[in-house]
C-alpha cells in the first residue's frame, strides 16, 4: 500500500524539495504551509498535473487547534500517516542582548512546540501499527552553536534532544526517529546574509559550496525507507565537511 508522508513547511526550500522527491517516489504527500497560499497551491497543482498524489494544507504548527485540524484532514484523505517530517523553521540573526522575549518565544514555539504538536498527532497511531518514521530537521548550529543565533541554536539543539529521547521510547514499537542537521543550504533562509558573509562562510566549507535542497531531500527519503530501519536516534549532518 502507498505510504503517506506529512511535511511541515513543505511548500518552500528544503520542505518543497522533500515533498517533490517523496511524491516522485510514489508516496502520498501532505504539504503543510503557513503563508503564501497561492505559491503552495500552485506547487501542489504542478505535482498533481504530473499525476502525483498530494494534498496541501495550511496550519501554523505552533497552534494545537490548527495542527489537529490539519491532521484530521490528512487522515481523512489518506487514511494513514506513515512518515512525519518536522521541517518548518524560522531563523533569526541578532546579538544576544538584542533578542526580545517575543522573538525567543517564537523561535522555541516554531521548532519545539511545533514538533511536539505534530508528533502528538501521529505517535499514538504509529504505536498501534508498530510502524512509523519521524524525521526532524535540526541544524548544524544545534550541534555546535552559532554566534548571533543563540535562540536558533537552542531550539535546534532541543530538536536533537527530543529526537534521541523519543527514539529510545518508541524503539520497542518499531518507530524510527532521526534528525537531519544540515549545514548551510541554499534557500531563502540565507537571504539575511550579505554576499560578503556568504563568501566567508563558503570558504570555511571543505567542499567549498553550499548544499542544495535536493541533497537534504534525498537523505530524508532514505530515512523514511525500509533500508534505514536499523537507524534510530541518530543525527546525520550533511554539511560539506564544515563540522566533522
Ligand atoms: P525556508 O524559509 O525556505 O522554509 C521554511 C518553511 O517553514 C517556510 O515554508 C515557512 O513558511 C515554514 N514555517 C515557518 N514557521 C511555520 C509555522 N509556524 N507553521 C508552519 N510552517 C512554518 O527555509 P529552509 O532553509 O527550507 O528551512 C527548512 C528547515 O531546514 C528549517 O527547519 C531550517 O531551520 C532548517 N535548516 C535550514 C538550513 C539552511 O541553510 N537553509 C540549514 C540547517 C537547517
Amino acid at each position: 500500500m502507498k505510504k503517506t508522508v506529512l511535511i511541515t513547511g513543505g511548500a518552500k526550500g528544503i520542505g518543497r524539495a522533500t515533498a517533490e522527491v517523496f511524491a516522485e517516489n510514489d508516496f502520498n504527500v501532505v504539504i503543510n504551509y503557513l503563508s503564501s497560499e497561492k505559491a503552495a497551491q500552485s506547487f501542489a497543482s504542478e505535482l498533481k498535473e504530473r499525476g502525483l498524489s498530494v494534498l496541501v494544507l495550511r496550519a501554523d504548527i505552533t497552534s494545537k487547534v490548527e495542527v489537529e485540524k490539519m491532521f484530521e484532514e490528512a487522515y481523512r484523505t489518506f487514511g494513514t500517516i506513515d512518515i512525519l517530517v518536522n521541517n518548518a523553521g524560522i531563523s533569526h540573526y541578532s546579538l544576544f542582548p538584542e533578542i526580545t522575549e517575543a522573538e525567543w518565544d517564537r523561535m522555541i514555539n516554531v521548532h519545539l512546540k511545533g514538533m511536539f504538536n505534530c508528533c502528538k498527532q501521529v505517535v499514538p497511531d504509529m504505536i498501534r501499527k508498530k510502524q512509523g518514521k519521524i524525521v526532524n530537521i535540526s541544524s548544524i548550529w544545534g550541534m555546535v552553536g552559532a554566534s548571533c543565533e543563540v535562540s536558533y541554536s537552542t531550539a535546534k539543539a532541543g530538536m536533537i534532544g527530543f529526537t534521541k529521547a523519543l527514539a529510545k521510547e518508541l524503539g520497542p514499537s518499531n518507530i524510527q526517529v532521526n534528525c537531519v542537521a544540515p549545514g548551510v543550504i541554499e534557500t531563502d533562509m540565507l537571504n539575511p546574509l550579505s554576499e560578503v558573509d556568504k563568501d566567508l562562510l563558503r570558504e570555511e566549507i571543505p567542499l567549498m559550496r553550499f548544499g542544495q535542497v535536493k541533497e537534504i531531500a534525498n537523505l530524508v527519503l532514505f530515512l523514511a525507507k525500509q533500508e534505514s530501519d536499523y537507524l534510530t536516534g541518530q543525527v546525520i549532518s550533511p554539511n560539506g565537511g564544515l563540522v566533522t
